[in-house]
């Protein structure tokens, strides 16, 4: 018997339980699958799972098999009643003979437990959270085993994801009624504002599981695309099948059983009635060929249950298919709130601007490029919200709050009304901050500072130029080379570049060199790696890669004949040799265009600072450039250890954080003891707390997004650069940037900025 039960306690069992719940429609029959699988793999007499709800902390009888149904929904014990309370409490599992002699036993009436006497209760805990309570119980009075507590346990921690998604999943589906303050999601507050909309969901070509639910009123059409997809299909196995004549068996069987598949009416019949009942052929595709597979999952045989992993694959090569049929082309409603799973800088372009009004991202912090472009482009974009119901989010009514990091679906009256409002409030003060946007930055006691902006898409040219801005900080040249299918050739980035400087002169521009890798991989030129934040990025790329570098400098050199505004800036130096490296470029290719007869002035040349070696060599970069620009989001990301991409550690990143804010400081004196101009270009610039403290190390030149430009120009001309020195050397003493954080805010808000630190309230 323990034999048998051994067995079926295997990794094997547990691989299906989960499977089996994860094919489950919704929460109930999830709850209800995996206790039924539960019982009978671990043969226990009662499985039960109470589910606690997250703001009240009571725990919800949710399913068993043991215990009275009538009981399901109706037993809710308090935070700490009883033994399941117990577990919640102290987060750790439960395991004793006999329960009723527990002090924190509780007899309820209602559930019939009398007859059992054993219990395991292991609390159910995702991302730190208390979900709920898996509750085992036995007849006989000996506690369980080591093995059925550490099998539970396992259970406990793989379920805990599937139930938070169906859990996550029904309140997004359940529409959002009465006057109460509606359902929310929360995530990072990656770029301020209010977008209300409509979720455009991007799916992934190669991510069935992200292709999103749509109705449609032509079913013929879909049927036809879909009988075209798989046809399509077919064919290519025949031609894999012809070409492996004489190959081993094994193969033709295996191809011959994929065109069987293909073909069988469980999966054609079951995609063309869901097509008829007007679901869109992908989406009709994707829930028959999961259904199917699902199937195979769950079998004991392990030939039939890789056969699973069969249907999957080609269900992906007939969804390429269908993909490519459909043509792929996204509408954008009128007020688009894009939506997926880890988007780019590039998909955000994608969008007419005229109809986006925020982004949604699964992945991503507050650091990540999407939200430097969303910032860029004024919308509201909220990011790190862990797995989403994608599938049913898209064409859905969606509010995305940029302030506090939340995304609101189906909001009820109440929410649309108050969301409105802010977005009102929101546009009043754009409104007031409009006066200052060509104004000078000048402080109170007389401090000029240039105000500079960062730009680097194509279109956001005419907004990077409106912005009020003394010139451009920071040009990324990678976005304009990410917009592209290919390489860029010398002649078209003359082009580009050019425009730039002849729309912003005699202001200065200043063009960093080519910074892809890291979250900026370019389509065409596809690096992976498991670490690409600490690996081929930026300046190593240009190196190792002369054609592509030297193609870009002889372009930003010949673009710059006639102009005395250019200014070249390289990226993620982390040591000396890199930068000779560089400048040996330079040289070489300012040489070559001479002797071509080209009329050029030496560069003006700088260094990045936001690598930390480079901070501490600061000084010998100061020898052998023209200026230096601190990036803030690197540099934080790069002294904290904290990946600007990971949501998961987006609480830690914080340019206020005490060393990030020496090194800067380091910095700013460096460049006063050379005489050279340093430049802050990263997204502390921008943010008003920051900005007290870069005004209060000296800082003369900070080069931010195009929307925060008026209110960092209105707290400059309002205040005195003596009060930010003395805001500084408090900070400077303070142990922690929460603290640093606090002391900024009350001072802005005492000194009337309270809009600029509360916005959208
Ligand atoms: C920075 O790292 O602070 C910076 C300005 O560059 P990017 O954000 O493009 O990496
Ligand atoms: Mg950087």
């Amino acid at each position: 018997m323990d034999r048998e039960r051994g067995k079926r306690l295997s990794l094997r069992g547990l691989g299906r339980i989960v499977a089996e719940a994860n094919a489950a429609k919704d929460l109930e029959e999830m709850l209800r699958v995996m206790v039924e699988r539960i019982h009978q793999d671990m043969n226990v007499d009662v499985c039960s799972i109470y589910l606690t709800d997250a703001r009240s902390g009571r725990h919800t009888l949710s399913a068993t098999v043991g215990l009275r149904k009538e009981a399901v929904d109706q037993l809710v014990l308090g935070p700490k009643e009883g033994l399941i309370g117990w577990v919640a409490s102290q987060m750790e599992p439960l395991n004793i003979g006999d329960c009723s002699h527990h002090p924190r036993f509780k007899y309820i009436p209602l559930v019939g437990e009398e007859d059992f006497n054993a219990f395991l209760g292991v609390p159910i805990i995702f991302q730190g959270a208390l979900l709920g309570v898996l509750a085992l119980q036995h007849r006989n009075s000996r506690p369980f085993t080591e093995q059925d507590v550490s099998f539970a346990f396992t259970l406990a921690t793989q379920l805990a994801s599937h139930i938070a998604f169906a859990q996550l999943t029904k309140t997004v589906v359940a529409p959002s009624t009465g006057e109460s303050e509606g359902q929310w999601l929360d995530g990072v507050a990656a770029a301020p504002g209010i977008g209300i909309g409509t979720a455009v969901v991007l799916y992934e070509l190669t991510a069935m599981h992200t292709i999103p639910d749509r109705i449609v009123t032509n079913t013929e059409a879909e049927k036809s695309a879909f009988v075209r997809a798989l046809s399509a299909v077919e064919k290519e196995l025949e031609v894999l099948s012809e070409s492996h004549e004489g190959q081993p068996p094994q193969q033709r069987e295996l191809l011959e059983a994929y065109s069987m598949i293909l073909t069988s009416s469980e999966l054609v019949d079951a995609v063309l009635e869901s097509i008829e009942a007007g679901t869109w052929a992908p989406a009709a595709l994707r829930t028959a060929v999961e259904e199917l597979a699902c199937k195979f999952d769950v079998m004991e045989d392990p030939y039939l249950c890789e056969r699973g992993r069969d249907i999957r694959d080609l269900g992906r090569r007939v969804m390429d298919k269908l993909l490519e049929i459909e043509g792929g082309d996204v509408t954008y409603p009128q007020d688009t709130i894009l939506v997926g799973k880890d988007l780019g800088p590039i998909d955000l372009i994608k969008v007419p601007k005229d109809r986006l009004r925020g982004v949604i991202s699964e992945r991503g912090s507050a650091f990540s490029h999407l939200a430097i472009v969303a910032r860029t482009l004024g919308i509201a974009a909220v990011t790190g919200l862990g797995d989403l119901p994608l599938m049913q989010l898209d064409r859905r009514e969606i509010i995305a709050d940029g302030y506090r990091g939340r995304l609101y679906v189906n909001p009820n009256v109440t929410v649309c009304r108050e969301f409105r409002r802010l977005a009102r409030e929101e546009q009043k003060l754009s409104d007031f901050l409009e006066g200052f946007r060509d104004k000078q930055a000048i402080t109170p006691d007389g401090e000029y500072v240039a105000v500079l902006v960062n730009a680097g898409l194509p279109e956001d040219l005419p907004l990077a130029l409106n912005a009020g801005a003394e010139g451009v900080g920071l040009y990324r040249t990678e976005l304009l080379f990410m917009t592209q299918g290919r390489f860029p050739t010398e002649d078209q980035q003359v082009v580009l570049y050019r425009r730039v400087l002849e729309a912003f002169h005699p202001r200065p521009v200043t063009f960093r060199t080519l910074d892809i890798g890291g979250d900026k991989p370019l389509p065409y030129f596809p690096i992976h790696e498991t670490n690409p934040f600490l690996g081929w990025r930026g300046i190593r790329i240009s190196l190792d890669h002369p054609e592509i570098f030297d193609t870009q400098l002889r372009a930003l050199l010949r673009a710059s004949e006639g102009f005395s505004n250019p200014k070249l800036l390289i990226p993620m130096i982390s040591g000396v040799a890199e930068l000779y490296q560089s400048l040996t470029h330079v040289d070489k290719v300012y040489e070559e265009l001479r002797v071509e007869g080209r009329q050029l002035d030496k560069p003006v040349i700088g260094a990045m600072i936001e690598v930390p070696s480079a901070v501490y060599q600061a000084d010998l970069f100061a020898r052998h450039v023209d200026f230096l620009s601190i990036g803030t989001n690197d540099l934080t990301q790069y002294l904290l250890a904290v990946d600007r991409d990971n949501e998961r550690v987006a609480k830690l990143f914080d340019a206020l954080h005490p060393a990030v804010l020496q090194a800067i400081f380091h910095v700013i004196q460096c460049g006063e003891r050379h005489q050279l101009p340093v430049t802050i270009c990263g997204e502390a610039a921008g943010d008003p707390a920051a900005t007290l403290l870069l005004l209060g190390m000296g800082a003369k030149n900070l080069s931010v997004n195009a929307g925060d430009i008026p209110k960092i120009k209105w707290l400059i001309t309002k205040f005195p650069r003596s009060r930010a020195q003395e805001l500084l050397r408090l900070a400077l003493d303070m142990e922690s940037s929460e603290a640093i954080r606090e002391l900024l805010r009350n001072e802005l808000d005492e000194a009337g900025f309270g809009a600029l630190v509360h916005p959208g309230k």
